[in-house]
């Protein structure tokens, strides 16, 4: 039996939405309420209880009994603390009750949470706000419901300690900057300018059962020991193939819980490597994008569950195949519908377009290492120039169209056509003929523009979209500022916007890479370019506190100094807690598992040799195992103490940065040479005797 589902009926019904709001709320407030939203300005108290009252009934007739606040601290992952609605009566008996207080603003003492010195666990006070650009929604489990408050997390001080308010303040600044380029090019009726994201989400789905028996993926996500699978991606046969009965069914769950929660998913599909998928939501605000992208991961995770499947969002679960990542599609878009993104039918004869490109090239040029920051997180360092992801360096592909138009406003000072997509011929009278795009795609470039849209490419698949959006909207509101400081000034508009267009793309051209961003020859030209190829998080770090990259921040209101700082600082922390955890399952796995299973082994094979040769025979083969096992269990076990040495000695310092990099140099490398001979061990015991499930039962069993 087919289960039918009335989408357009479910979509959006747990969510306290627009069509909810206007239901439930008095004409008056509704638009008191919808006025704030869209000027940013502050709520009337008695508004708020009003609204917030409507909530409470509205969440009590979905079965909730709390409501929480629902922030992202720089953990990256979602927060919440539960509060019921019950509120005592003089009779002893209980109401449930929630004021517009409670929505606006919470309390929370959250010392724990990371704040990288902003706070000291004795000055524990953080506050949560309510982020009304984002509705609230209810969060279901078979346990109950709870009514979830999206909101902003920020000290006694006033300083953010989440990921979303320094994303909502680069929000702002970019309305502001890109406003008045909007202005300068004669459109008087767009009030606002939005940044819009869509987040195509990779991740991997694992048979629950295999799972639980892998200390690795249970503490860190990932697999740290494992030989290769017999097979791998080499046939391209998973990528878009034919999806499991098993997968099928957790991906039309998914779908489901997703659209009661508004999110809008539309694409899933098979991804390259074995067991990997991905779903795109339709994009949306960035900030809704943001939080629609944490209730992805986070539905994708309990969904799995629900089917004895486990859902891995790490960037790299497993060696020698592709790992996951998250493409961040960009754009800004006027309150009157315009994409400034969209080039039109004739590129090179619209200024405005080209002078936002020219501006977006000379961001990135100039912010390359910020955009390299944004997308770092210990997972990812596995894939940034791993050839599979982007390289590490960033570079922009324009595609042939725009590359064009580009190279001649460089070489003949001016653009006076645009290269047009050509009508598809397959060749088979049957087939309708279409228009092709003007442009092919490259896979391999980390900033591309796909016809209306950039597409960044570097970010990792558990990473929070909040930070690479906030670097994107204030570096580009920083370049359209320069250009609205020269064109406001400027006579004529038109022809200082050409000038300057001309002027930041030629000054930006080595930012534009249209070849194989995988290759080594491409490492040399971009060193020759003089781009920066920053290869791993550690080294990313700093840049969040070099003076040109505080200045910008400062200047566009989107984090103070002390706020950079403490998100460097947090930065190192999580670096050195990852790879300690790493490290120590890889010790407990070694010499828990691994050594006392080879130790069983080579036992059995001792046992043969002696039988065998007892009765005249030669045990020339079982010599030979024997040999090869006793070799790479003598290489494990001075790796293993390598290893607890690196941990022990990384462990005891205390300057963040320093810490950090012992664990890259010392602990990471340590953990390496532990691996190398246990996966050479898999390859030669009896897999009866293997302590756990192999690569091939991981990724070919769902
Ligand atoms: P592809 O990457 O294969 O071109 P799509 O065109 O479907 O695939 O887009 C991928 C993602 O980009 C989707 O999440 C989609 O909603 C999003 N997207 C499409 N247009 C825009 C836009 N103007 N701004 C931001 N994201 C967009
Ligand atoms: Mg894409």
């Amino acid at each position: 039996m087919i289960k039918k589902l009335d989408v357009p009926e479910i979509f959006g019904s747990n969510v306290f939405n627009d069509e909810t709001m206007q239901e439930r709320l008095p004409k008056g407030i509704y638009k008191e309420l919808i006025k704030n939203i869209e000027n940013g300005t502050e709520l009337d108290r008695h508004v708020a209880d009003v609204v917030a009252n409507a909530m409470k009934d509205w969440a009590i007739e979905k079965g909730a009994t709390h409501y929480t606040h629902w922030f992202q601290p720089l953990t990256g992952v979602t927060a919440e603390k539960h509060d019921s609605f019950i509120s005592p009566t003089s009779d002893n008996k209980v109401i449930m009750e929630f004021s517009g207080k409670e929505l606006i603003k919470g309390e929370s003492d959250g010392s724990s949470f990371p704040s990288g010195g902003l706070r000291a666990t004795f000055e524990a006070r953080g506050y949560t706000a309510w982020d009304c650009t984002s509705p609230a929604f209810i969060h279901e489990t078979p346990a109950g419901a709870t009514l979830c408050i999206p909101t902003v997390f920020f000290s006694y001080t006033g300083e953010a300690l989440d990921k979303k308010t320094p994303l909502l303040r680069s929000m702002e600044a970019i309305n502001k900057q890109a406003m008045r380029i909007v202005r300068l090019f004669g459109d008087n009726r767009a009030a606002k300018v939005t940044t819009c994201a869509g987040a195509e989400q990779e991740y991997f789905i694992v048979d629950k059962h295999t799972y639980e028996q892998r200390k690795d993926l249970i503490f860190a996500g990932r697999t740290l020991f494992g030989a290769p699978a017999p097979k791998g991606q080499e046939m391209d046969d998973h990528y878009f193939g034919s999806i499991k009965e098993r997968i099928a069914s957790y991906m039309a769950d998914l779908n489901e819980e997703l659209w009661k929660l508004g999110v809008k998913a539309k694409t899933e599909h098979n991804e390259v490597a074995p067991a990997q998928h991905e779903l795109a939501p339709i994009y949306d605000e960035t900030n809704i994008a943001t939080d629609h992208n944490q209730l992805v991961m986070e539905t994708m995770k309990r969904v799995a569950f629900r089917h004895d499947l486990v859902c891995l969002l790490h960037e790299k679960p497993f060696a020698g195949v592709n790992g996951s990542g998250k493409h961040n599609n960009w754009s800004l878009t006027t309150d009157t519908g315009k994409n400034l993104l969209d080039p039109g039918k004739e590129p090179h004869e619209n200024r405005r377009f080209l002078l936002i490109l020219a501006a977006i090239l000379k961001a990135v040029d100039e912010y390359a290492p910020l955009l390299r920051e944004s997308a770092s997180n210990p997972g990812n360092d596995h894939r940034l120039g791993a050839n599979e992801a982007p390289p590490a360096i960033i570079s922009v592909f324009l595609g042939e169209q725009l590359e064009d138009v580009v190279k001649q406003l460089c070489e003949k000072g001016e653009a006076t056509e645009s290269i047009k997509g050509a009508a598809a011929d397959v060749g088979v009278s049957t087939v309708p003929s279409f228009m092709m795009d003007a442009t092919d795609r490259n896979r391999t470039s980390p900033f591309a523009f796909t016809g209306n849209k950039f597409e960044f490419r570097m970010v990792g698949s558990t990473a929070s979209i909040a930070d690479p959006n906030t670097v994107l909207n204030t570096i580009v509101a920083e370049t359209f500022s320069q250009a609205a400081d020269i064109l406001e000034k400027a006579d004529d508009v038109e022809m200082a916007a050409h000038d300057l267009t001309k002027q930041w793309i030629s000054e930006h051209i080595r930012i534009i890479f249209n070849g194989n961003g995988y290759s080594e020859e491409w490492v040399k030209e971009a060193k020759r370019r003089g781009l920066p190829n920053i290869k791993n998080m550690v080294d990313a770090l700093g840049y969040l506190t070099k003076p040109e990259n505080i200045a910008l921040f400062e200047k566009h209101g989107v984090m103070t100094c002390s706020e950079l700082k403490s998100r460097e600082e947090v930065g190192y922390e999580t670096y050195s807690k990852t790879i300690n955890i790493e490290a120590r399952t890889m010790i407990d796995m070694a010499k828990k598992q691994i050594i006392p299973a080879v130790i069983r082994y080579t036992t059995t094979v001792a046992n043969s040799v002696k039988a065998v040769e007892d009765v005249g025979v030669s045990a020339e083969v079982q010599r030979i195992v024997l040999s090869d096992c006793t070799k790479n269990l003598k290489l494990m076990n001075d790796a293993l103490i390598k290893l607890e040495m690196a941990v022990e000695k990384a462990a005891l310092i205390t300057e963040p940065k320093k810490q950090a990099v012992a664990y890259r140099d010392e602990v990471f490398t340590a953990m390496a040479e532990l691996r190398a001979p246990a996966d050479a061990l898999e390859m030669i015991v009896d897999a009866k005797e293997w302590p756990m499930p192999t690569y091939a039962d991981l990724m070919f069993n769902v």
